[in-house]
C-alpha cells in the first residue's frame, strides 16, 4: 500500500529511484561503480553549489553527517558557538559537547530564527577564538528558514569554520554553500532530495580540510574519518569501508532527476505548492506557527485547533487515508501538526488530498 508522506521525512521517493536501487550488484572498486561515485559528486556539487572536492555522500544518515561534521573539524577544548531553536540545533550542540568543544549555545524561541545580532554578541563575547560556528539552516522541529547570507562573514571575519545543517534545506530551498561561505554542510537523502533514508550528503572546503590536517589530536572517530574517507571518494581509490552500493545506486538517480528538473523550478514549484497549503489551512482557521518572512516551504508548521484530539487526527489521516503527517516535537508536542511538502512529494494534488481529507477527519 502505497502511503502519502506529508511528514518531516521521509518523503515520497521517486520510483527511478527505487529502480536504480533494485539494480544487481557490482563491487565498490569496479570501474563502473567509480563512474557513478564520480557523477554523484559533480550532481551534489551542482546542488549545494560549491566547487568543493570534497562533496560526497557519508554513509549513514543525517545525523552522521552532523557526526562527521563534528568529530573532523572539532577538537576537544575547542570554543564552538551553536544556534539553539529547535531540536535539530539542540542534537548539534549535544554532539560538539561529547566530543569535548566548549559550547556557547545562542537559545531562540521556538518557531523564530537565531538572530544576527546575537551571533555577533556571541563571537565578542567570548574569551578566546572560537573554532566554528553551526546553524540549523531548516529546522525541521519548527519549520523555520534561517537566513544565511551574513553569518558566513561574520564566521570568516572571526576565523572561525561555518558549518550548516541543511538536512532539510537541500533541493528544497536554495542552498548556496560557496556564495554564503559555508564551510562544511551535511544534509539528509530522505527530506527533500526524495531517496530513502541512510547517507549524508556532504561538502567541506579547503579551508575546512586544512583544519583537519592540522589537528593536534586523531580524528576520535575512525569510521567518519574524512582524512581516509577522502581517499577513497579521490583519485586514489584506497579502501576505507565498503560503500552502501545500492543507496548511492538510488541517490545518483535522485540528484540526476533533481537536475533534470532544474534546482530554480524546483524551488519554484516547492513554493507554490506552499503557498497553495497556507491559503487552504488558513480558509480553515488554521494558524502558522513562524511568521510569513522566516517559513520553510517544505515544512509547514500549524497550530492544532482549540478542541481537537491532534493524535486521532493523525492517526485516523493514517490508517484509513494512508497520509502520514508529523507530530510536534518537544515543546510543540500535542500542539502543532508538521506538514511536509518536500522534493517528489510537493505536488498540487497531494495538497488537495490532504485538505480534503483533514477536513473530513476533523469533521
Ligand atoms: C532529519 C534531520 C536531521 C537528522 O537526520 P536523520 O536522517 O534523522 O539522522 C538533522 N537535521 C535536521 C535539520 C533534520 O531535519
Amino acid at each position: 500500500m502505497e502511503k502519502l508522506l506529508m511528514g518531516p521525512g521521509p518523503s515520497n521517493v521517486d520510483p527511478r529511484v527505487l529502480k536504480a536501487m533494485s539494480q544487481p550488484l557490482v563491487g565498490h572498486l569496479d570501474p563502473d561503480f567509480l563512474k557513478i561515485m564520480d557523477s554523484t559528486m559533480e550532481c551534489l556539487r551542482q546542488i549545494f553549489k560549491t566547487k568543493n572536492r570534497l562533496t560526497m555522500p557519508v554513509s549513514g544518515t543525517g545525523s552522521a553527517g552532523m557526526e562527521a561534521a563534528c568529530v573532523n573539524f572539532i577538537e576537544p577544548g575547542d570554543k564552538v558557538i551553536v544556534g539553539v531553536n529547535g531540536v535539530f540545533g539542540a542534537r548539534a550542540a549535544d554532539l560538539m559537547g561529547r566530543i569535548g568543544a566548549e559550547v556557547t549555545e545562542i537559545k531562540e524561541k521556538w518557531g523564530s530564527p537565531i538572530e544576527i545580532e546575537k551571533i555577533v554578541k556571541a563571537f565578542s563575547a567570548a574569551k578566546g577564538k572560537i573554532k566554528a560556528l553551526l546553524l540549523v539552516h531548516a529546522e525541521t522541529s519548527t519549520g523555520v528558514h534561517q537566513p544565511l547570507d551574513e553569518a558566513g562573514w561574520i564566521a570568516r571575519e572571526e576565523g572561525a569554520l561555518f558549518i550548516v545543517d541543511t538536512v532539510t534545506s537541500l533541493g528544497g530551498v536554495d542552498v548556496r554553500i560557496d556564495d554564503w561561505l559555508i564551510d562544511v554542510s551535511y544534509s539528509g537523502t530522505q527530506k527533500c532530495l526524495s531517496c530513502p533514508p541512510g547517507l549524508s550528503p556532504f561538502t567541506a572546503n579547503e579551508r575546512a580540510m586544512d583544519v583537519l590536517r592540522k589537528r593536534k589530536t586523531k580524528v576520535p572517530s575512525w569510521y567518519f574519518d574524512f582524512s581516509m574517507i577522502e581517499k577513497y571518494w579521490g583519485s586514489e581509490r584506497v579502501y576505507h569501508h565498503t560503500a552502501p552500493i545500492s543507496m548511492i545506486f538510488g541517490l545518483h538517480e535522485g540528484l540526476k532527476i533533481i537536475l533534470e528538473e532544474g534546482l530554480e523550478k524546483r524551488f519554484a514549484r516547492h513554493m507554490e505548492n506552499h503557498v497553495y497549503l497556507r491559503d487552504e489551512l488558513e480558509k480553515m482557521g488554521i494558524r502558522f506557527v513562524v511568521e510569513p518572512a522566516y517559513r520553510l516551504p517544505n515544512l509547514n508548521s500549524v497550530y492544532v485547533p482549540a478542541g481537537i484530539d491532534e493524535k486521532k487526527v493523525r492517526m485516523r489521516m493514517l490508517s484509513e487515508y494512508n497520509i502520514e503527517i508529523g507530530a510536534g516535537l518537544g515543546e510543540f508536542a500535542g500542539k502543532v501538526w508538521r506538514i511536509g511538502l518536500m522534493g517528489h512529494t510537493s505536488r498540487k494534488e497531494n495538497v488537495d488530498t490532504l485538505i480534503n481529507t483533514l477536513k473530513k477527519v476533523m469533521g
